[in-house]
């Protein structure tokens, strides 16, 4: 069992010491800029002059400041624009206000990890990685508890990088729902193999297979999306508030006994053999070249599969659907 963190293992007082900037005010900076703010740190957030978020910040008490300007004036820095944009971010308005003592922080490894951006060595480089949406972080600070998240020191010059990140997680508020320390390597890895190989790659594959599968055979469209798609939600709801054996006490029996018998036969070992070389892909960074190699080709290849997809049966269905049951207008 690895070590999880708690409030009483963590001494906030090294965030009291900092001048926080917090660079972008989306979903994670808007979060982590008030929570921190909240408990006590000096917060002030750095964005796009030109940008929607800058308003957001301003009504929530903020008096942004441009980007560079942010970097200069912090020691610590919340990287926390999305993370395609990060590089060029970081390249013309942070990197140039480094200095020696000054820390980066992340949410998300990635751009370090696979070398998009490599701070200088004499910057201490921490990840905060809230395990929710900002708007959850946000919301459960407020009712007196936290998301957890995974934290991780990359690079340490100043020798006191682990207590600052750790005072982060306990300002943020995710201390006290409990942390657990990573690398940028292990997080990055992790989360990109689970959302291609499981969550938003292997569910989607997973529930048109099985949509047209039955529409091939002759079913209605509409009975398919149903048993392939829209019933996923609940069960995938019972799986994470019972877990598996409290999901199966809800279904019926012959959910049970068909569910546990013929679900090893379609996903079968060759789908481990190929969510092994997925994995490799993701290691030896050969995902990491297709998607930012050449963002621009990736970027519109992207648009390409998302139009090919929204022509799929399944979408048009899913919509009469959705309109039908009042889910969407
Ligand atoms: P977001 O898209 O919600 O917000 C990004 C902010 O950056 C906005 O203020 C936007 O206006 C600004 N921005 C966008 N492009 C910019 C540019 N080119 N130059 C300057 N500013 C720009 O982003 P997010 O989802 O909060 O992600 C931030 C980081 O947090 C990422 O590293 C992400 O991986 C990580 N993260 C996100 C979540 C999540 O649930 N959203 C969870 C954990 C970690
Ligand atoms: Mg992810």
């Amino acid at each position: 069992m690895v070590k999880v963190y708690y409030d009483s293992d963590i001494d906030a007082s090294p965030i009291s010491k900092r001048k926080i900037a917090v660079i972008g005010y989306g979903s994670q900076g808007r979060a982590q800029a008030l929570n921190l703010r909240d408990s006590g740190a000096e917060v002030f957030v750095g964005l796009r002059q030109s940008g929607n978020s800058w308003k957001l910040a301003e009504n929530d008490g903020f008096q942004p400041l441009g980007i560079a300007d942010a970097s200069s004036k912090a020691d610590t820095i919340l990287v926390l624009v999305p993370d395609p944009p990060q590089p060029a971010v970081y390249k013309a308005e942070i990197e140039p206000h480094l200095r020696a003592g000054k820390t980066l922080s992340f949410s998300h490894g990635y751009n370090i990890h696979f070398r998009e951006i490599v701070p200088p060595k004499n910057v201490d480089v921490v990840m905060v990685a809230p395990k929710s949406p900002g708007q959850r972080l946000r919301e459960l600070y407020l009712n007196s508890f936290g998301v957890p998240a995974l934290f991780a020191v990359y690079q340490n010059p100043s020798g006191h990088a682990r207590e600052l990140v750790l005072a982060l997680c306990k300002g943020m508020g995710c201390s006290r729902a409990g942390v657990i320390e990573t690398t940028f390597k292990d997080e990055t890895e992790s989360d990109l193999f689970g959302e291609q190989a499981v969550l938003v790659g292997g569910l989607m594959r997973l529930i048109i297979e099985g949509f047209e599968t039955l529409v091939d055979a002759g079913y209605p469209p509409e009975l398919a999306y149903y048993e392939t798609c829209n019933e996923m939600k609940l069960i995938m709801d019972l799986v994470y508030q019972f877990g598996f054996v409290g999901m199966l006490r809800r279904v019926s029996d012959t959910a049970k006994f068909g569910g546990l018998t013929v679900g090893p036969k379609v996903i079968d070992h060759q789908v481990r053999k190929n969510m092994k070389d997925v994995l490799k892909e993701v290691q030896d960074g050969t995902f990491a070249k297709s998607w930012t190699g050449d963002r621009k080709q990736a970027a519109q290849l992207l648009d390409e599969m998302i139009d090919e997809l929204g022509k799929h049966p399944i979408e048009k269905v899913g919509k009469d659907i959705r309109k039908l049951s009042g889910l969407e207008k």
